[in-house]
């Protein structure tokens, strides 16, 4: 028997999804049409609200549903620092461990030539532009401690330093290979406290 199409186009949409292959993907479209009619309705809602209205923030480039979001519209947060971080999940991490007043910049990934990840694609010259609106002092390099997230962080790092900006990275408390969005709010606390120059 033929697959009806709807069902065909469902499956191959699913596999956009990192890490889900032919066979998950099926699995998926079978649960969400047989079991959960009303789940499925709700993300296909959500997903198209979320397209509408999520945009970038033009100073921080995290998700956002303003020009500028909340966060960096605050007159609360030290704007002398800047946070350079991979992911809004990392944000969201250092926010967690309240150990941070100042700014951030969201890079929406790390460099990574083997897979074509280069430094426009992970808004490179945002960052410099963000980063040089004369009243940041110091740039901490909040990337994760994998391979890409070091080289990432040497790179931006030069950047930086080339435009008179202080530059340092967080220590290392935490775990080689280490994402920030796996570690405790601790671990992660200590380590911003105790970054140092880059
Ligand atoms: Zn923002």
């Amino acid at each position: 028997m033929k697959t009806p199409s709807s069902l065909e186009e469902l499956i191959a949409a699913l596999r956009c999804l990192p890490g889900v292959g032919p066979k998950s993907a099926q699995r998926m479209a079978y649960y969400l049409l047989q079991r959960d009619r009303e789940g499925a309705g709700r993300l296909a809602a959500a997903l198209g609200q979320s397209l509408a209205t999520i945009r970038h923030c033009e100073k921080c480039n995290s998700f956002a549903e303003e020009a500028v979001c909340g966060l960096c519209s605050s007159s609360r947060r030290d704007a002398t620092l800047l946070c350079v971080v991979e992911s809004p999940g990392d944000l969201l991490m250092m926010e967690q461990a309240q150990c941070y007043q100042g700014l951030y910049f969201v890079l929406m990934g790390a460099l990574s030539p083997l897979d074509g990840v280069g430094p426009r694609d992970i808004h490179l010259d945002r960052l410099v532009k963000r980063a040089a609106d004369g009243t940041v002092r110091e740039a901490i390099l909040a990337t994760n401690f994998t391979v890409e997230g070091e080289a990432t962080a040497h790179y931006v790092g030069e950047l930086l330093r080339q435009r008179g900006l202080k530059v340092t990275r967080i220590a290392r408390g935490l775990p080689v290979g280490g994402e920030l969005e796996h570690v405790d709010s601790g671990t992660l606390a200590q380590a911003v406290t105790e970054r140092r120059e880059a």
